[in-house]
Formats: structure tokens, C-alpha cells, sequence
């Protein structure tokens, strides 16, 4: 038995291909190797490299993995990246099967989506979105949260393959909604995060350590994302690196913005806290880390919340 036939003999198996394997794309991708005929495709060569000699098969071009699954997820950086994929230069959308499900686990955009799938589902075709929560320390301990947006026989038709990937898998409603809930809790991780740095910058001026109040917010009331894991894991520790980029997240609290503004719904303390991403983003670049806004509040309070 050669590699590829071991593998598809795995119970329950399913050909699944994925496109995209970022700090995000790469650790879910390995959680698919165990249950599943898993192939892989990225534009990096330094990429696609992580995977030479684990348990999938490196596909040449998206268009060949596309030709050779039933079911292809992506996670890319943005909805325009899978409306290029698909009908751009590559023509992926051209040679998926009749039939193919298209897994969405890009934090995207609910409009872009919904066009797509429609423009795809006119052969056959089904998209649905199922973006993550949780980075790449939930993906790798598979418990990340997946926020599906899908009809109900869609999302019973890709829970054995995502059931591979977590234990938390929810259904959000129709095509889109998935992408919807995702940004507005982005947005929400924002926010408090940002509050968060600045009321620890003001404990620290006060005389606290910045462990100490951490550590005490997080068994009280004001405790949150940030306290419970962005500065134990990312600041405190001193590492300043929690895999997501400031890029990232404005693109994602940009996508509920405009969610906000297409349906009149004010966002006051949203848009404060995105002002001050862009402030940071402008300070140190957008592809720097998330982590990297603590020393925005650090420079503008003179608190030092670093080791
Ligand atoms: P990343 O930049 O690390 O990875 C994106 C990957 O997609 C890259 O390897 C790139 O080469 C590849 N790619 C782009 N266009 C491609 C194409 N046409 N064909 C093949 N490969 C292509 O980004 P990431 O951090 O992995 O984020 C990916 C998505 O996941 C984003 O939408 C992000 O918002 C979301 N997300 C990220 C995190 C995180 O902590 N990093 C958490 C939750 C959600």
C-alpha cells in the first residue's frame, strides 16, 4: 500500500483539499491529516514547504487540488482574495465538480459571500462560510470556535469534515451569517482590548504591577479576552507575538463598520477604539502583530506593561 491508498483508508474518510495555509490555514489544515484524504495548496513555497512529508498530498495548483476533492476550504485574508481565486486568472470556480462544497474559513466579508455563492451555485456548486475564532492555539488544540453560515443541509453536509477540525462547531444562520458574527465579535475583541490596555496603563501608573492587575481583573467582573489570554500569553510573557496581524484586524472591524453603516446602526465606541488601531497601525505598519498596540498605550500613558 502506497502512501496516498493508507490514507484513504482511514474510516470515514472524505477527499478534502485546502487553499491557504497561513499562520490561521496551516494549523487547521493539520487537524484534517488524521481523518481525512487531505491535499494542500498555498501561493507560498515557503507555505505549502510546512507540509512537505506530513500526511497530505501537495497539490501543483489550486486548480489541480480543486479537480481532485469533493469538498476544498480556504482560508485566505480577505473575500477578494476568494473572488480572484475563483474567477480571476486561475478560473478555480471553472473546474470544481458539480456537486463540490466550498468551505469558507476566511474571516470575510457577509456581501462579497453571498454573491458568490449565488454566481456558484447556478452549477451546482455550494459555498457556505465557516470562519474561526480562537487562533492558531485553538485550531491546534481543535477547539476553535467555527462560526458556519449555511442552510441547514449544508451545514450537516460539512460537520463531519469540520467536526474534524473542533469540538466547537455552530451553526449562525444563512449564508453570510457566519461572516457577520465574525466580524462584529472582532469588533468586540477590539474594543476590549484596547479598554484593557488602557485601564492597565492607568493601574500601572497608579503603582500596580502589570501581572498584578491582570491577574485580578481577570477573577473579576472586568475580565475579558484580553485579560485572559492577549496579555498572560502576548504581553506580559514579552514575546508581542500572537500571530495575527494589525492588517487583519482592520480589516475585520472595518467589514462591521460598514455592516453598521449599511444598516444605520450607530457604533460610537467601536469607532473610537478603531481610530486608535489605525493610530497604532500607522505607528508601526500593518503587518506587524496585533500585540504590537500595547506599546502605542505604553508611549502615549509612559507605562511600562512589558517585562
Ligand atoms: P496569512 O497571511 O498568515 O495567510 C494567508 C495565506 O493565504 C498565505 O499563506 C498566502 O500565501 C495564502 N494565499 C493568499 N491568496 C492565495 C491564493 N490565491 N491562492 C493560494 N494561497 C493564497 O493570514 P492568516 O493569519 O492565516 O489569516 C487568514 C484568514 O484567517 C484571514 O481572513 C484572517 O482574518 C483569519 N483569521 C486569522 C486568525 C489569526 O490569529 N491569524 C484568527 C482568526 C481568523
Amino acid at each position: 500500500m502506497d502512501q496516498l491508498e493508507l490514507r484513504t483508508a482511514k474510516e470515514g474518510d472524505m477527499h478534502v483539499g485546502f487553499i491557504g495555509l497561513g499562520n490561521m490555514g496551516a494549523p487547521l489544515a493539520r487537524r484534517l491529516c488524521t481523518d481525512h484524504t487531505l491535499w494542500v495548496f498555498d501561493q507560498s513555497q515557503t507555505a505549502v514547504d510546512t507540509f512537505t512529508g506530513a500526511d497530505a498530498q501537495v497539490a501543483k495548483s489550486a486548480a489541480e487540488l480543486a479537480e481532485s476533492v469533493d469538498i476544498v476550504l480556504t482560508c485566505l485574508p480577505t473575500s477578494e482574495d476568494l473572488r480572484s481565486l475563483l474567477f480571476g486568472d486561475q478560473q478555480v470556480a471553472s473546474v470544481l465538480k458539480t456537486s463540490t462544497m466550498l468551505i469558507d474559513m476566511t474571516t470575510g466579508d457577509p456581501g462579497i459571500t453571498r454573491d458568490l455563492a449565488a454566481k456558484l451555485a447556478l452549477d451546482g456548486i455550494d459555498l457556505i462560510d465557516a470562519p474561526v475564532s480562537g487562533g492558531p492555539k485553538g485550531a491546534t488544540a481543535g477547539t476553535i470556535a467555527i462560526i458556519v453560515g449555511g442552510s441547514a443541509a449544508q451545514f450537516s453536509r460539512a460537520l463531519p469534515v469540520l467536526s474534524s477540525i473542533s469540538c466547537n462547531v455552530m451553526h449562525a444562520g444563512d449564508v453570510g451569517a457566519g461572516h457577520a458574527v465574525k466580524a462584529g465579535n472582532n469588533l468586540l475583541n477590539l474594543v476590549c482590548r484596547l479598554a484593557t490596555f488602557e485601564v492597565v496603563s492607568l493601574l500601572v501608573k497608579a503603582g500596580v504591577t502589570p501581572e498584578n492587575a491582570v491577574s485580578i481583573i481577570q477573577k473579576s467582573s472586568g475580565r475579558n479576552y484580553a485579560t485572559e489570554i492577549t496579555l498572560p500569553d502576548n504581553i506580559l510573557s514579552g514575546t508581542l507575538h500572537q500571530g495575527f496581524t494589525m492588517g487583519l484586524m482592520h480589516k475585520d472591524s472595518s467589514v462591521a463598520l460598514q455592516m453598521a453603516d449599511d444598516l444605520d446602526v450607530p457604533l460610537p465606541i467601536s469607532t473610537t477604539a478603531f481610530a486608535n488601531l489605525k493610530k497604532a497601525m500607522n505607528e508601526h505598519g500593518q503587518e506587524s502583530d496585533m500585540s504590537a498596540v500595547a506599546l502605542t498605550y505604553e508611549n502615549d500613558s509612559g507605562a511600562r506593561i512589558r517585562p
